[in-house]
């Protein structure tokens, strides 16, 4: 599904450095011109329309935008890692099934409120019963070039604030409950008036929660957290690189009185290697041979990520000569294919020389000469 789908800069227009007012101003002219209520039974117009609002999901959520510049499609589609096997616990993208079917009222929502003067966003979660999305955290994980080519599990240390364990998250007291608020009389909201105004306001005592805690509990002393360490256990896919970051639905801060609980970012950080250098999904290496083996040919052992495999160096090969071992490289983030590992030839002149082997070079240098002076003399 991945594979022929447009560019989503393309898609609306915009180069690749648009700021985010301009792909804005963008969606919202292509969103109106190509909109289903004006194209009826236009089945061009419908696909045009469903494909400019999945770019626009993308370009407009800064964290999909960074996935999508980094990784393309595979970073923020179902034929990402995300939607793979295995990767239960994260998703890349924040939309991994789905597609934008489902929240295409949503976004043109938005939209349309901005532009015919309506009113200003208010969160999806709401503030009906004062809940609030906990905090999303971010966590620095370094890693081995080896895990990061390969992938690997990462057991996580999160300092964090979690729902108390002994109130449960609800800050009362065990065997007390909370009780209606007295200020609000239970409906979370007050209407205050100022002259000839009036207006709703979210109750101050109760946040909107239409209760108040009666006796606090006293682990938590009312709050309903209690900071503690969460143990996180995260997959990271193979052919992540310093700069990708991973997504962990939930593992963030507690939220505020029954909101959920924010994300865990993972960024994550590539440790230098002494034997590989790693230029996008391609390995280098550096490998010495000797002058003899470099003049005569050689079949040499070269180690890759996964153990030595065999070499063929032939006869006459030059000094940096870059040979290319094909697949041992990275993988892809979109799970197809590797980069390969490319190895570079050093051919050591030889040291410390003992008389013999001096002899036997002097005696490979006349001879060298005399086969190029003939080679001369013929002309
Ligand atoms: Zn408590
Ligand atoms: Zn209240």
């Amino acid at each position: 599904m991945a594979n022929g789908k447009r560019d989503y800069y393309e898609v609306l227009g915009v180069s690749r450095s648009a700021a985010e007012r301009e792909i804005k101003d963008a969606y919202r002219q292509l969103a109106l011109k190509y909109h289903p209520d004006k194209n009826q039974g236009n089945k061009e117009a419908e696909e045009k329309f469903k494909e400019i609002n999945e770019a626009y999901e993308v370009l407009s959520d800064s964290k999909k935008k960074q996935l999508y510049d980094q990784y393309g499609h595979a970073g923020v589609g179902t034929g990402g890692p995300g939607a793979g096997p295995g990767f239960g616990g994260f998703d890349f993208s924040g939309f991994g099934g789905g597609g934008a079917q489902g929240d295409l009222g949503d976004i043109f929502g938005d939209i349309l409120e901005g532009v015919f003067g309506g009113q200003q966003r208010t969160g999806r979660s709401g503030r009906r019963s004062g809940a609030a999305r906990g905090s999303d955290l971010q966590y620095d994980a370094q890693l081995e070039l080896r895990d990061a080519v390969f992938g690997t599990e990462l057991t996580l240390k999160v300092p964090r604030h979690e729902a108390c364990t002994r109130c449960g998250g609800s800050g009362a007291k065990s065997g007390t409950n909370r009780k209606t608020c007295p200020a609000c009389k239970g409906a979370g909201k007050m209407r205050m008036s100022q002259g000839f105004f009036s207006m709703v306001q979210t109750c101050p005592k109760c946040q909107g929660q239409g209760t108040v805690i009666e006796t606090p509990c006293t682990e938590c002393r009312g709050t309903g957290k209690e900071a503690k360490t969460g143990t996180i256990k995260v997959k990271i896919p193979a052919g992540v690189d310093e700069g990708s970051s991973l997504r962990v639905r939930g593992e963030g801060e507690a939220g505020e009185r029954g909101g959920p609980n924010g994300d865990l970012y993972v960024m994550i950080h590539v440790q230098r290697d002494p034997n590989f250098e790693r230029e996008g999904n391609d390995l280098i290496a550096e490998k010495h041979i000797s002058f003899a083996q470099a003049a005569l040919g050689a079949e040499i052992a070269v180690s890759t990520l996964e153990g030595n495999v065999t070499m063929k160096v032939p006869a006459g090969t030059q000094g940096h000569t870059i040979f290319k071992l094909k697949q041992k490289g990275v993988p892809y983030l979109s799970g197809k294919g590797r980069g390969d590992l490319l190895v570079k030839v050093i051919v050591d002149v030889p040291k410390n020389l003992s008389e013999k082997e001096k002899q036997l070079l002097r005696e490979f240098d006349q001879i060298n000469n005399k086969s190029s002076d003939k080679a001369f003399w013929k002309f």
